[in-house]
């Protein structure tokens, strides 16, 4: 569990029990995975999914994930699905990897933002994998969720449920809640991977690492919406270095933090936002880094990114991201940004 638990506000928070009855009657409830905390609600209630958007301030071009307890699930979301994602999906579920499909017909518009296609996951957290199947009891049948990150568009992603309850707390209602699962795992987003077709396309770098295949000629660019330039943004400016050679000397009342890895000394001035001993250990801290940048006040974060293994092109395309963000940008009330 997260040091935070002390104080998260009761009100808000929920156990496995409490947070089916309230996705069963039409509440939003961020639930812990691997990657992120998600903000969910029943997959086919479009109210409850209609709200998620208008909380997070989601544009509705930004089409969710439907998070499913298995891939015995998956014909009613994706009814045909190809040989390699099936390949893919027996070897990495439940886990870090979505699979994009062609859609069911019965998939709601909102979920697909209008598209053919579906994003569908299976995720690893074992109090999610508990509401899934407590919802399937209570349900007579499984019950899909739709659970993008529990935050306000554009800002940085909750890895606790005290990122969760800072960020969006204050727009929860009585119906809605918080289920703690402690910190996520992962710390990253999903990998994302066009599998309609025998090559498989990464739309989105995540943990799981996935060879590319050879696209063949004359195929369409797949359309990945929500992957705005701008994105996963703290308040303060992010700045990517390659060593602490480009580290400036801090002025005046300027608070300049660095997230770096272990091997990097700290100089004078600087706020150390964390030192990871390695890709995984970065990805797992990055965003509570940032978080805990904006809780100091720090107005510039330097961030060294890992050298080398498999999460560092994860762990680059976020802070590139975050990077590309106007500091005035980061309270995410600006449309056009993804969540
Ligand atoms: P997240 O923000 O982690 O909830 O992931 C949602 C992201 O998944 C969206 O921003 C899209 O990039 C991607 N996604 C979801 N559904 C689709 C889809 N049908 N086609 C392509 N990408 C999708
Ligand atoms: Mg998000």
């Amino acid at each position: 569990m997260s040091d935070a638990d002390d104080s998260l506000p009761s009100h808000l928070l929920v156990d496995v029990q409490g947070a089916a009855t309230r996705l069963l009657a039409g509440g939003v409830v961020a639930i812990p995975t691997e990657t992120v905390y998600g903000l969910a609600a029943v997959a086919t209630d479009d109210d409850a999914v209609s709200r998620i958007f208008r909380l997070k301030e989601r544009p509705a071009t930004n089409p969710l994930i439907v998070h499913i307890e298995g891939p015995e699930q998956l014909p009613d979301w994706a009814p045909d699905v190809p040989a390699a994602a099936l390949d893919l999906a027996d070897r990495y579920w439940p886990g870090p990897l979505t699979l994009v499909l062609n859609r069911a017909r019965t998939v709601s518009d909102l979920i697909t933002a209008g598209q053919d296609t579906v994003a569908v996951r299976v995720p690893d957290h074992p109090v999610t994998s508990a509401l899934l199947a407590e919802l399937r009891r209570r349900a007579g049948h499984p019950v899909a969720l739709v659970a993008p990150s529990a935050n306000v568009s554009g800002t940085v992603s909750p890895t606790t449920a005290s990122h969760v309850i800072n960020g969006i707390g204050r727009y929860l209602g009585p119906g809605d809640g918080v289920l703690d699962g402690g910190e996520c795992r992962v710390g990253v987003e999903s990998t994302i991977v066009d599998a309609r077709h025998s090559a498989l396309r990464v739309l989105r770098p995540g943990a799981v690492v996935i060879a590319p295949t050879p696209v063949p000629p004359n195929t369409a660019t797949p359309v990945v919406p929500g992957s705005q330039s701008s994105h996963y943004a703290p308040r303060a400016a992010v700045t990517l270095v390659t060593d602490s050679a480009e580290l400036p000397t801090p002025r005046g009342r300027q608070q300049l933090g660095l997230l770096a890895p272990a091997e990097i000394d700290t100089p004078a001035g600087y706020l150390r936002l964390g030192s990871p001993e390695d890709d995984t250990e970065f990805a797992r801290g990055l965003y509570a880094a940032l978080h805990a940048a904006d809780d100091a006040r720090v107005t510039q974060i330097f961030v060294v990114p890992p050298a080398a293994g498999a999460l560092r092109p994860a762990v680059l395309d976020r802070l590139i991201r975050a990077a590309a963000a106007r500091p005035d940008q980061a309270e995410g009330t600006e449309s056009g940004l993804g969540s």
